[in-house]
């Protein structure tokens, strides 16, 4: 590993002055970040690392004014465990519980979740052993190799890897916003394939916090996630569902470059009741765009079975 200088931020002042120099990285559990300085994989080595979770003001959960507030550098951990997160952003909550270990939901923050790299076994590779596009070069490895645990729903910008974020879709499901310190972003609009960074956050914008609007009356929200194993493993598929609201929201991750919002199964349920048919006909509407390479389609499958219980576990 190549040695950095860190830096504790006390200000996000001083945050944004410090990214602006192109040289210095945000670092906030480091759980993301550190791996891919030891694995040496960016484009750019940063000089200089600055650390979020030192700004005071960072790290809360709490409601006002109709709108669940979490700041961009609370754990892992604690929205977990929140009450208010469990009783009524369930989805949440169950995301974030199943991210990783408790090491990594200690040390992780929602900030970092939502905006961490992807996960391809060709872009992760140690020391750039693979010049794939997502890093500027020109073919997609995993294309013609072992595609296994990559897009179903095609590429982007010629890129299959995917999004793994757990809990990116509960957000999207639950309709959140993540608040930079210069604007608010849609969730849904928030991941950007086509940029190093994966998201459409500029160099040096910080996200500050996400805002949840308060589920309507009688809404509930489940995700679940299919992993290989229990603990210590990324998604194969995740899926988070809201509904009995205005209208069911339905996200998927894992299975495209972005986390993919299943709108045909979203009007498969619409102003019907949940049950064993109307689940599964949801589960058939959400992969019927899929389009998945050999050795992937088993996830269709899984797909299709996870969206079916989600909305089941919210009868
Ligand atoms: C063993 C292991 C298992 C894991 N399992 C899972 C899993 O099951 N599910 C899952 O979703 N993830 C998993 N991860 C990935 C990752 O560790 C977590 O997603 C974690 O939440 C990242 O948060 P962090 O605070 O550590 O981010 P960091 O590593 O500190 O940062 C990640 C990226 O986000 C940027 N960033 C962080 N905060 C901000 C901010 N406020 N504003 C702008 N940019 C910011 C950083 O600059 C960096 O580019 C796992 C990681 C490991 C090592």
């Amino acid at each position: 590993m190549k040695s950095f200088n860190h830096t504790n931020a006390t200000s996000l002042a001083e945050v944004k002055t410090a990214l602006a120099d192109g040289k210095t990285n945000l670092i906030a559990g480091g759980t993301d970040l550190i791996g891919t300085l030891k694995d040496n994989i960016l484009r750019t080595y940063p000089s200089t690392l600055i650390n979020i979770k030192t700004v005071p003001g960072l790290d809360f959960i709490k409601e006002e004014g109709g709108v669940l507030k979490i700041g961009a550098a609370t754990r892992l951990a604690d929205i977990a465990e929140n009450p208010t997160v469990k009783q009524k952003y369930t989805a949440l909550a169950q995301a974030a519980f199943r991210v990783g270990t408790p090491h990594v939901r200690e040390m992780g923050t929602i900030g970092g979740n939502i905006a961490q790299l992807h996960r391809c076994w060709y872009f992760r590779k140690p020391e750039n052993r693979f010049d794939c596009i997502r890093k500027g070069g020109n073919q997609c490895f995993a294309m013609m190799g072992d595609n296994r645990y990559h897009s179903i729903f095609g590429a982007v910008n010629r890129c299959i890897a995917v999004n793994i974020s757990d809990t990116a879709p509960a957000l999207i499901a639950l309709n959140a916003r993540v608040v930079t310190d210069r604007r608010k972003i849609e969730t849904e609009n928030f991941f950007d394939v086509r940029t190093p960074g994966n998201t459409i956050l500029d160099m040096d914008e910080i996200i500050r916090e996400i805002e949840i609007p308060v589920p309507p009356a009688g809404a509930k929200s489940a995700f679940l996630k299919f992993a290989i194993r229990k603990s210590i493993d990324f998604p194969i598929v995740n899926c988070a569902v809201m509904v009995g609201g205005e209208k069911p929201r339905i996200c998927l991750n894992a299975v495209a470059p972005k986390p993919y919002r299943a709108t045909k199964a979203e009007a498969a349920i619409a102003g019907k009741t949940i049950n064993e048919e109307t689940a599964a006909a949801a589960g058939e509407a959400a992969v019927a765009d899929a389009r998945p390479l050999e050795a992937a389609r088993f996830k269709v499958q899984i797909a299709k079975t996870l969206v079916k219980r989600a909305l089941l576990a919210t009868v």
